[in-house]
């Protein structure tokens, strides 16, 4: 494999294309918006010129993984050639699926067709193309370049063909996959989500405020960043759909989004990328100012 295809230059996208550019991989980039795409650039150009610094690259590296990322903003143009597609769009089932029948339509036959989805069944996505033997969930983590899992998630139809390939690729890019069933939310989210859920109704019953929820998490529970922190990086839009994505699939009331989150997208603070979620975001730096007030 040498020419990848990613679809969508935000958050995910972004951290995606630096991961494969870096390694050598040819990537095109698709976004709707141009802005988007030469955000995308500007935030990649930013992330190597901190592994420059940080002396754990040299500045050639750097040039020529910028070389290897040119942008489009249609899929028809940039797939002709391309060996793997990544579809790391906002998460949004109908969106999903316009994307892949035009993926199918435009990718030679025998590409493989992947999703960053967190959550959107992989089953259902192959289910609208030609080929669901080689549709498959390769799901990266936030910050891509940082973070070492994918999740790889068979559908009803993923041959072991193209798990073996994406598990391969995936190691190519010093990443390490774990093999998952095709359920809702799959095994991280499934666990996830409804934790942050949990911390929003915590704070939404008052029983604590927002650093003492993240307190707890951090220091009782040793992990990196507390549960409403963590939201805010994930963007709470993307939370409230994977939490839509569990409550629909299993039909558990365990599952009910917590009013607090739904206002807060309705109310469009979606955490880090807006500036204020659970906390406040400084514009230059985007880090945390001050938790946000809640009534
Ligand atoms: P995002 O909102 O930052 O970016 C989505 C991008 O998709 C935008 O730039 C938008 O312009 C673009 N887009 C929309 N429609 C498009 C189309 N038809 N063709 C091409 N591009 C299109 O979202 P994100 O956080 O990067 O999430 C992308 C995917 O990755 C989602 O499925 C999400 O669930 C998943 N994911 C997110 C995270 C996270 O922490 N944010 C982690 C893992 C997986």
């Amino acid at each position: 494999m040498k020419n990848i295809a990613i679809i969508g230059a935000g958050t995910m996208g972004n951290g995606i294309a630096h991961v494969f550019a870096m390694n050598g991989f040819k990537v095109s980039l698709v976004d709707v918006s141009q802005d988007r795409l030469e955000q995308a650039i500007e935030t990649i150009d930013k992330n190597l010129w901190r592994m420059v610094a940080k002396e754990k690259i040299d500045e050639t590296v750097k040039e020529q993984c910028i070389e290897n990322i040119s942008t489009f903003t249609s899929i028809e143009d940039a797939v002709g050639d391309c060996d793997l597609a990544i579809e790391a769009a906002s998460e949004n089932m109908d969106l999903k699926l316009s994307i892949f029948r035009e993926l199918d339509d435009a990718c030679p036959p025998n590409c493989i067709l992947a999703s960053n989805t967190s959550s959107i069944s992989i089953t259902k996505i192959a289910s609208v193309t030609t080929r669901p033997d080689r549709v498959i969930g390769m799901h990266f983590m936030n910050p891509v370049p940082v973070m070492k899992l994918v999740e790889v998630i068979r559908g009803y139809h993923t041959s072991n063909e193209t798990t073996a390939t994406i598990m391969e690729m995936s190691i190519t890019l010093s990443k390490i996959p774990v093999e998952v069933n095709d359920y809702p939310g799959f095994v991280a989210n499934r666990i996830l989500m409804p934790m942050i859920n949990e911390a929003i109704y915590t704070l939404y019953e008052g029983v604590a405020g927002v650093e003492e929820i993240d307190t707890v998490m951090k220091l009782g529970m040793a992990h990196p960043m507390g549960p409403l922190q963590l939201a805010d990086f994930i963007g709470l839009d993307v939370c409230l759909a994977i939490l839509k994505v569990l409550h629909n699939g299993f039909g558990l009331t365990k599952y009910t989004p917590c009013p607090l989150l739904v206002n807060m997208v309705t109310a469009n603070n979606l955490g880090k990328k807006t500036g204020e979620g659970f906390y406040k975001y400084s514009k230059e730096t985007k880090d945390i100012v001050v938790s946000a007030s809640f009534k």
